[in-house]
């Protein structure tokens, strides 16, 4: 039931067999973590001690950040009752990102819709379809802006509002692939790339200086691809109702939540992709996290919001960011930006416009 490896599969076979190799190949790793499988290329002498560096970080992380570990910061966050809690950076840094940018998109994206996926099952893979009575009363509990975070001088503090849980899932491998990055800086590591479940990041071009080769997967087969995104210094961020979901009585239910009505958003779209140069995400937009965490909280939140809207929030500008979406009736819409870095499959059924 679960197709959760497809996408950055893809992304590194394209990378891998389009890139052609140097005399030196680049360090590479493989984990599994965050409920994903996570891919490392580093090329450099530096490169095989980054990759070690941020396979450790990303595994602090999980620890601090899961919702199913009982001894996470989040989980004691969820245990607190409404009571302020001390937090650590990362949290603290996550949560000023989630309440940004569900301000940013309407409440589209909003990490207090915790119980609401527990109550489908997503959290346990015990999948149920709640009743409407369940969803109308636990959708009372969805609502960022009751989240107080507060900075004293003995550290960062936050409290969630009564009765309400958090769920980073939708944020934590884009902040976790900014931490990577981080660590490719630290290491001097000028060529790498990094794929955390849907979740790219590269750094720098290609030794040879040409572009990094993505695959956007495609949503309705997880062996093909939509097209490729010719990419240097950047994320891209890929979110869908294919990712993980269940069916009952003929009908399928996805892990990406609205929460104006609880279900999982039928908003004409299959999949949303996030593409943004690694400086886009600035610190004075009131988003101390960084470009990843951005990308990725904005797949999540477009998908939800649908075509229409999604472009309009593009259109604004608020944010410096492309897309490309695929909709429910055989569109690829990718957005001007990207008009150079995209190129269609050859011979795709989709049909493919540039919106600007
Ligand atoms: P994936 O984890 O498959 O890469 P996403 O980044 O889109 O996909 O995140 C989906 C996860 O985010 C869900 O599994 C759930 O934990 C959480 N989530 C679901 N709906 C929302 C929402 N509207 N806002 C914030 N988080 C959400
Ligand atoms: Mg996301």
């Amino acid at each position: 039931m679960m197709k959760r490896l497809g996408c950055l599969l893809l992304a590194l076979a394209l990378a891998g067999s389009l890139s052609g190799c140097g005399s030196s190949g680049p360090a590479e790793g493989q984990t599994f973590a965050m409920d994903t499988v996570m891919n490392f290329s580093a090329y450099g002498e530096t490169g095989e001690d980054a990759i070690t560096a941020a396979r450790e970080r990303i595994y602090q992380l999980e620890a601090e950040l899961s919702r199913t570990r009982e001894d996470s910061e989040v989980s004691r966050l969820n245990q607190a009752g409404g009571e302020m809690t001390v937090v650590g950076d990362d949290v603290w840094k996550l949560l000023t990102s989630a309440k940004t940018y569900s301000a940013a998109t309407g409440d589209a994206f909003d990490i207090t819709v915790a119980p609401v996926v527990s109550a489908w099952g997503f959290t346990t893979d015990t999948y149920q379809v709640p009743s409407q009575a369940e969803l109308d009363t636990l959708l009372r509990l969805v609502d960022d802006s009751r989240i107080q975070l507060e900075q004293r001088s003995d550290g960062c503090y936050a409290a969630l509002g009564q009765g309400q849980s958090i769920d980073l899932g939708g944020i934590a491998k884009g902040y976790a692939s900014d931490c990577v990055a981080e660590i490719f800086a630290q290491y001097g590591v000028e060529s790498g790339m990094i794929s955390l479940g849907g979740n790219v990041y590269v750094s720098g071009a290609k030794p040879d200086g040409s572009a990094w080769r993505v695959g956007v997967q495609d949503p309705q087969d997880s062996s093909a691809a939509v097209g490729i995104l010719d990419l240097t210094d950047a994320y891209a961020v890929t979110s869908g109702g294919y990712q993980r979901y269940f069916e009952q009585d003929g009908k399928r239910y996805h892990h990406i939540i609205d929460p104006a009505t609880g279900y999982p958003a039928e908003s004409g779209l299959l999949q949303v992709t996030v593409v943004a140069g690694a400086d886009a995400a600035r610190e004075d937009d009131g988003n101390p996290a960084g470009t990843g965490t951005m990308c990725d909280a904005f797949s999540t939140a477009l998908f939800v919001m649908g075509e229409e809207k999604a472009l309009d929030f593009w259109r604004s500008g608020a944010y410096e960011f492309d897309l490309i979406l695929v909709t429910d009736d055989g569109r690829v819409l990718v957005t001007d930006g990207l008009a150079d870095r995209f190129t269609p499959m050859d011979g795709s059924e989709y049909s493919y416009e540039t919106v600007s």
